[in-house]
Order: structure tokens, then C-alpha cells, then sequence
């Protein structure tokens, strides 16, 4: 048997690219050219810069997505409860191997031998015997004794530190709570400038995303709320999350420092699965194409790593330093759309289509609207159709025949341009906005809207699907397969 590596591509990337917004990507040509490479949702990173220019960013992101007709999305990261070092007189500064020092919540310049720390709370949520990682787990301290303010540390691991480094706590728990003052202010803002999704950090339990949804308003006209899965605890009470979150990071920096690194990759792929059981999306984060920030090519261990997150089923990846503040942001997010294209187009040409409409058998105990999504994507299979129609006001059931996998695009098709732009995250979604979803019958506007994305010509089959509320009790479901 010879091996083929190359196959033709398909005409639309079912997953989506996140790309953080920063120095290397704010101004007018850089956006286009990212969004001409492929960006769909664009990250404003709270933790860095002022309200000023992430009001600039995200109008210059909506004035290049009206030019160019596309759904680009806009998605806030609010910092959280993220603890960070202090100032130090030299930065960065090395910590040795078996010494000791001291971490303060004091407010000091810093040295190797008293670190301070930004965190007031550290001196009481920490006991002796507890480890602290310092800079992405770069340095690691354990906790001899606490007096007041002063936290007496050994250097277990030596390693480079400097200002307004992160720290991570491992298996401590943390008082301060996952929505911080900062954030509600940050969460305002977002809310005002209409960003699409918001997302949180160092979420715990449920009750850190409900207290987002609560300052948000009325689902109706709220951004989606995405919880970054950073914690282990958040590992524990990952069903709970998804129950109430609209959606999921797998945030792989903080994970990897959190838990032991070589445990990440199992939770991304049961993360991914269970996002998938509740029909929603998820994002694999941080440090895809990391190499990428210095350098033109990316090493082959990252492309790997694009081309598993894609084959293991997620529904966006995401780049963060790489277009932030990296010197290759387009090429970057070029290179991550050829891996995304030719994993999907090797998927599609040697996996039996219809491969993935498997969930009943799977799990047997589908709900009605699922079992409904589950059906389109095997009637995709079986009639070998070129695309699945949703007509949709909210995305509601766009988000479940989405999450079915079917094995050809999605189009949604919504008069909303909000839920245009909020599908522009979803595994396949092909966003159309179409003032006349009211007016024409289902079965015209389908057929017109697939020929105008180049999905289907005269002859082919498309599968339609309507009917499904954000009351459950109102739905109606109806597969409808259409010749165009
Ligand atoms: P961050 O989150 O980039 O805001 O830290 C992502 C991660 O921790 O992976
Ligand atoms: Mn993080």
C-alpha cells in the first residue's frame, strides 16, 4: 500500500481559528490580512492593555468584517483571579536551586531573596508543605512557614522570574473569587462595545459561571459566556460547567502548570467529547504554533498537535503570543488554515462518511433534539448531500445539528447578524445572514442560499432543518431533504 499525504481540499474549514488581538494585529491592514488568512473569532485579551485600545481594536475588527461581508467574531477574556508577581529591581531575575526566599504580599521592589506578590490573600490560602510555581511553573518554591505578610520558601526548582510574572497555586484553594472586581468592570465594558462572547477565567464550579451570567442580563441579547478549563477543579466539576456555560477553552497554559503537563492531553480529548455531549463548542488553546512567535516555520511537533486537536473533534483552535505580539501573525494563521484544511480533507476522503452520526449508538440515551441532529447527519451520509440548511433567529438548533458533525458544511442561515457572527466559533457553521428568511418559503431560500456559497449545484442533494426553540417545549422538528 503507498502512502498518499495529499488530497484534494474541501471548499470550507469546518473548524474555526481564534486569534488573540495585540501590538502585531491591531492596525487596519494587519486585521484584514488576518481575517483574509483565515481568523474567525478574534480574542481581546484583557489582561493586557487599556479599555482605549481594545475599543479601537474591536471597531477596526467590525469595520474590516463589513468590507469584506464576513461574520468575524469578537470574543473578551476576562483575566480572573490570575496572581502575579510584583516588580523586581532587576527583571528577570534568577532563582538558584535549594535556596531560600521569601514571597511577600507586601508591596516591595523585589530580589532572589523576597518576591513580592500581587495577590493579598496568597499569606492565608497557602500552608506549609504547599508548592508554588512561578512564571508558568519556570521555578518552583515549597512552603516552609508563614508569618503575617511573609511567606518562607525553599527553591525546589531554580529557574528565571521576573515583573508581573504569573503564579500558580497547585491544589490550593484560592479565596479570591473567579469573577474579580477588574473583571465586572471588564465585563461592562465588553458588554458595550457588543463583543460576541465573553470568556472567564480560573473557573472552578458553576457557581463561578452563573455569577458572570447574572451581571450579563437576559439571555436573549447577552455575548455567550465561555468557561476556560484551567483548574483542576474545574476538571471535577466539568459536566456542572458545561450545564450553564455556553461554551468551553481548553486552556492548556495554566492546565499544563496546574496539573502535571503529560495529563493535558487527556483531559483536551475528554474535554472535547464531553463539550461535544452537550452541543457545545470548545476551543483547544495556547501554544499551538508557539515557535511561530520568533520564527517563520513552526516546528513539526506543533503542526501535529493543530492537526490532533482538529482530528480529535474540536471546534476551534486558538492562537494567542503567536498573532498577539509574534512577528509572523499572518503567516501563522495561514499555516494553521492549511493544517486545519488538509487534516479535514484527509478525514473526509478516507474515514466511511458518516462515520461520526454514531452518537446513539454511542451513548444510547440521546434527548429528542439530539437524537434529531443525529438523524440529519446520517441522512447527510447517506444520500452523500452537499450541505445541511438551518433557517434559524438564534442558532439553537444550528448549535445541534452542528454538534452531530455531519459530514458536509452547515449553513446557517439567520436574519440576526449576531447569531451570524456567534456561529462563526461552531464546528462547520457556514454563517449566512438573509434578511428574507422570513418571507420566502424554507425550501426556496435553502436552495438559493446553497448555490450562493458555491455549496451545491442543480441535481444535488441538501438536507433542511428547522424547528428547534430555546424552549423546548415549543419544538418542531422537520428533516427535509431537498434537490436544488
Ligand atoms: P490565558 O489563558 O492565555 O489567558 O492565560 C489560556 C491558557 O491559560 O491556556
Ligand atoms: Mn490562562
Amino acid at each position: 500500500m503507498s502512502i498518499v499525504t495529499s488530497f484534494e481540499l474541501l471548499k470550507y474549514r469546518a473548524t474555526k481559528i481564534v486569534a488573540t488581538v495585540g501590538p502585531s494585529s491591531r492596525d487596519l491592514a494587519q486585521v484584514s490580512a488576518l481575517i483574509g488568512a483565515g481568523v474567525d473569532v478574534f480574542r481581546v485579551n484583557m489582561s493586557h492593555g487599556t479599555h482605549l485600545e481594545h475599543a479601537a481594536a474591536i471597531a477596526v475588527i467590525r469595520t474590516e468584517a463589513a468590507k469584506r461581508g464576513t461574520h468575524t467574531a469578537i470574543l473578551a477574556d476576562l483575566c480572573g483571579p490570575k496572581i502575579r508577581m510584583g516588580r523586581f529591581a532587576v527583571t528577570p531575575t534568577t532563582l538558584l536551586n535549594g535556596s531560600e526566599t521569601t514571597l511577600t504580599t507586601r508591596p516591595v521592589v523585589g530580589h532572589a531573596g523576597l518576591i513580592p506578590s500581587q495577590y493579598a490573600g496568597i499569606a492565608t490560602d497557602v500552608q506549609p508543605g504547599d508548592r508554588i510555581l512561578l512564571n508558568d511553573g519556570a521555578a518552583e518554591l515549597k512552603v516552609l512557614s508563614i508569618a503575617g505578610t511573609e511567606i518562607h520558601c525553599r527553591v525546589v526548582q531554580g529557574g528565571i522570574i521576573g515583573d508581573h510574572k504569573g503564579i500558580n497555586l497547585p491544589g490550593v484553594r484560592v479565596s479570591a473569587p473567579s469573577l474579580t472586581d477588574k473583571d465586572r468592570v471588564d465585563a461592562q465594558f465588553a458588554v458595550a462595545q457588543g463583543v460576541d462572547f465573553i470568556a472567564l477565567s480560573f473557573v472552578r464550579e458553576r457557581a463561578d459561571v452563573e455569577s458572570l451570567l447574572a451581571l450579563l442580563g437576559p439571555e436573549e441579547s447577552r455575548p455567550a459566556v465561555i468557561a476556560k478549563i484551567e483548574k483542576p477543579e474545574a476538571l471535577s466539576n466539568s459536566t456542572e460547567i458545561l450545564d450553564v456555560a455556553d461554551g468551553i477553552m481548553v486552556a492548556r497554559g495554566d492546565l499544563g502548570v496546574e496539573l502535571p503537563p503529560e495529563q493535558v492531553p487527556a483531559a483536551q480529548r475528554q474535554l472535547i467529547r464531553l463539550a461535544g455531549r452537550h452541543d457545545k463548542p470548545v476551543i483547544v488553546a495556547t501554544q499551538m504554533l508557539e515557535s511561530m512567535i520568533t520564527s517563520a516555520r513552526p516546528t513539526r511537533a506543533e503542526v501535529t498537535d493543530v492537526s490532533n486537536a482538529v482530528a480529535s473533534g474540536a471546534d476551534a483552535v486558538m492562537l494567542s503570543g503567536e498573532t498577539a505580539v509574534g512577528a509572523f501573525a499572518v503567516e501563522t494563521v495561514e499555516i494553521m488554515s492549511r493544517i486545519v484544511y488538509q487534516t479535514e480533507s484527509y478525514q473526509w476522503h478516507t474515514r466511511p462518511r458518516g462515520a461520526r452520526a454514531t452518537r446513539a449508538a454511542e451513548h444510547g440515551d440521546l434527548s429528542a433534539a439530539d437524537a434529531v441532529a443525529s438523524a440529519t447527519a446520517q441522512l447527510v451520509a447517506n444520500t452523500q448531500a452537499c450541505a445541511v440548511v438551518v433557517i434559524t433567529t438564534r442558532g439553537v438548533t444550528a448549535a445541534l445539528v452542528c454538534a452531530a458533525r455531519p459530514a458536509a458544511p452547515v449553513v446557517v442561515v439567520s436574519a440576526d447578524p449576531a447569531t451570524c457572527r456567534r456561529m462563526s466559533l461552531y464546528w462547520g457553521a457556514v454563517p449566512v445572514l438573509d434578511l428574507a428568511t422570513g418571507q420566502d418559503h424554507p425550501n426556496i431560500l435553502a436552495r438559493r442560499v446553497v448555490q450562493r456559497v458555491g455549496l451545491a449545484r442543480p441535481g444535488d442533494f441538501i438536507v433542511l432543518v428547522r424547528g428547534f426553540h430555546a424552549d423546548p417545549n415549543l419544538n418542531t422538528p422537520t428533516i427535509t431533504l431537498l434537490i436544488v
